[in-house]
Parts: structure tokens; C-alpha cells; sequence
């Protein structure tokens, strides 16, 4: 995880891997901003210090942040305690502001990366300047959105850019505030190698219990850094009280986390470790070939149910089949959810063999 040849290694950013972004989900008060950040500060010194200024929320008349006021007192942080300071954008305006004011990192926040036009008018508002800028992940589970809003602030010049894995919104979250969504995660960092991605836990769990095993999850996945909100005083705050943490509670998921990395230079590891993948390796190509004989069969089915007009789709075959692969699974220590995904996605195909045979 804390590679020096790591890519994501950015000068751009304050210190090494793993980032940290901390800080309060709202600047609520320079004496809140400060308590909080001397906190911080007795831990940690490379500290991206993070306070929403403008904040979304559901309902009208509860705390929309403090507005512009807030930018000052963020400088002040940055001034008084080393750190470098962030905060979200969501229009042009906040842009202005913020360039105007010396913010360190520009974030955009998940309610923003769903809308296109959202953010290629913040895009637009950042031609020609070179601030790093964090996209969120959207609300929605869907990754090219998230890709869609990044390109468009490389299109507009940015080349320090970083992405924020916060969760989504499914149906059922539980017992997540948003649902991690791993997958979706390790496809992004798939489709972007390049870009530094970090997990706002906070806002994924919605609750300090399950912040540590998140946190131990997003660097098992070789996440490039943390955002934890981090208040002073959690239970008086004025936005997502129930998630925020105090500096001594950050200090001590952080002290219990096993930072690691994608590399080792332990040979008898390296050894082993391409002893198991090539095993690993044997049984893949095994299992494209088994697949691939599974599907010219269909195929064979397929015209031979058209020769005696017979439905492709007969739904107690289908039926059978998952329920005897699920039993079987099952024996075998193999999720229901694993087994289910996979048949449907054999199943989809075997359809498609069927159609055009
Ligand atoms: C936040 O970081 O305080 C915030 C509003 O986050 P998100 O956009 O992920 O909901
Ligand atoms: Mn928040």
C-alpha cells in the first residue's frame, strides 16, 4: 500500500500515501474548525483538512453551510496548522470562490457527478487553472457517470485529479449508510490506473462502528487514501452528526490499520505467491474451455429446439439448473450470491448462443 514506486504517489498532494483527508463534514465556526484541527494536528501533519462550505442537503431550512465566510477560516486552518484545505463545489460560482480564496483542493460532491450539466459548468469554470480536483463517485451505481465527470475536468486542463469512492444509493443499503460497492470501485480504478483513488468512509458507513473494517476493506483493495469526517465535538454538530468522529477515536482506527503493499520484495513470498497464481492461471484457462464447450451445446440446443419450434427460454430448465448449481455451490462453500450472479450471467449468454444459432 505505502509503495515509493507507487504511480499514485502525487507531488501534487501534501506528503505520502496513504492520504488523509480529515476533518468536519461542515465548517460550522472558526473555533469548531480550529478545536478540531488541533486535534487532528496531535496525531497527524500531512492532513488534507476537509470542510463542506455550501452544503446539499434534503430539506430546505435545515444548515446549508456557512457559506463563503467559511473559505477564510479555512486559510486561517491552513496557516495556523500546515495543513492544506478542501471543499466541495457544486457550481461556478463556488469555483470563483474558492480559486479566489487559495483553496488547496476543490472536491465535487456525489449529488453533483450525476448531473452532466452540473459539471461542465464547474469544468467550465476551471479552464485555465490547474487546482487538483476530487470527483466523487455519483449517488447512482454507475461507473461511467463517475468516468463521464472526471474526463470532463481533464478536458478542461486539470491534470491533478483524484476520485472519492463514498458509496452508492441502492435500494437496500444496509447496514451501510451507502452501499460500498466494491465492484464498482475496482472497475473505476481499473478504467483509471492514473488517478488516485481514495474512500470517504464516513459517508459509506454512516456510522463510527463500521468505519474500521471499511477502512481495512478500501486498503485491502489498494486504495490510495482515507477522507474521515472529524469533528470536535460530533454530537453538537450541524450536519451528519451520527457519522462524524473525534480526533482521538481517528487516531486510533488509524493506529489499528495494516497498511499494505501491492508489492513485496520477500522472494520466498514473490516465489510462492507465482506458484499459486500460475495454478490460478491453469484452472482459468480450464474454465473458458469448459465454458466454451458449455455454450456449443446451447448452441446444438438452440437449433434444434428452431427445428421443432420449441421456446428458447423454458423457464423450469432454468429453474433446475440454478437450483441444482445453488445446492451444489453450497456444499462447496459458494455464495448464493456468487453462484446466482454467475449462472445468470451463463444463462444470458447461452440465450444469446441459442438466438443466433
Ligand atoms: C460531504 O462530503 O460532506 C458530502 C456531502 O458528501 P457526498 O457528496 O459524498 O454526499
Ligand atoms: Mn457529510
Amino acid at each position: 500500500m505505502v509503495s515509493e514506486s507507487n504511480l499514485h504517489n502525487i507531488s501534487w498532494l501534501s506528503g505520502k500515501r496513504p492520504y488523509q483527508f480529515f476533518g468536519p463534514c461542515s465548517a460550522e465556526s472558526i473555533d469548531q474548525l480550529r478545536t478540531t484541527a488541533a486535534g487532528i494536528k496531535e496525531h497527524f501533519s500531512d492532513v488534507i483538512f476537509r470542510a463542506g462550505i455550501w452544503k446539499p442537503r434534503t430539506r430546505p431550512n435545515t444548515f446549508e453551510g456557512v457559506g463563503e465566510e467559511g473559505l477564510k477560516w479555512l486559510v486561517d486552518i491552513r496557516e495556523e496548522f500546515g495543513f492544506k484545505v478542501t471543499t466541495e463545489v457544486a457550481s461556478p460560482a463556488h469555483v470563483e470562490a474558492c480559486l479566489k480564496a487559495g483553496i488547496d483542493v476543490l472536491w465535487i460532491g456525489a449529488r453533483t457527478t450525476v448531473n452532466p450539466f452540473s459539471v461542465q459548468a464547474i469544468a467550465d469554470a476551471l479552464e485555465g487553472v490547474d487546482v487538483p480536483v476530487f470527483v466523487k463517485n455519483p449517488l447512482n451505481p454507475d461507473v461511467s457517470l463517475w468516468s463521464g465527470a472526471v474526463e470532463r475536468i481533464a478536458k478542461a486542463g486539470i491534470s491533478k485529479l483524484g476520485a472519492i469512492h463514498r458509496g452508492f444509493h441502492l435500494a437496500d443499503n444496509k447496514p451501510y449508510r451507502n452501499a460500498p460497492s466494491w465492484d464498482l470501485a475496482v472497475q473505476f480504478k481499473t478504467d483509471h490506473p492514473e488517478i488516485p483513488l481514495i474512500c470517504d468512509v464516513s459517508h459509506i458507513t454512516g456510522n463510527p462502528v463500521l468505519i474500521p473494517h471499511v477502512a481495512q476493506r478500501s486498503f485491502d483493495l489498494d486504495m490510495d487514501g482515507l477522507m474521515v469526517e472529524t469533528h470536535c465535538n460530533p454530537e453538537k454538530a450541524l450536519s451528519d452528526a451520527q457519522q462524524q468522529i473525534i480526533p482521538d477515536a481517528l487516531r486510533e482506527m488509524w493506529g489499528n490499520l495494516i497498511f499494505k503493499s501491492a508489492e513485496s520484495k520477500n522472494e520466498a513470498f514473490q516465489t510462492q505467491l507465482d506458484l499459486l497464481r500460475a495454478k490460478i492461471d491453469r484452472i482459468d484457462d480450464s474454465l473458458v474451455e469448459l465454458l466454451a464447450q458449455r455454450m456449443n451445446i446451447s448452441e446444438e440446443i438452440g437449433l434444434y429446439k428452431k427445428q421443432n419450434k420449441v421456446t428458447i427460454l423454458q423457464l423450469q430448465r432454468w429453474q433446475e439448473i440454478l437450483e441444482r448449481n445453488l445446492k451444489s455451490g453450497n456444499t462447496l462453500n459458494l455464495s448464493e450470491k456468487f453462484i446466482t450472479s454467475l449462472y445468470h450471467s451463463i444463462h444470458e449468454e447461452s440465450i444469446d448462443k441459442q438466438t443466433n444459432s
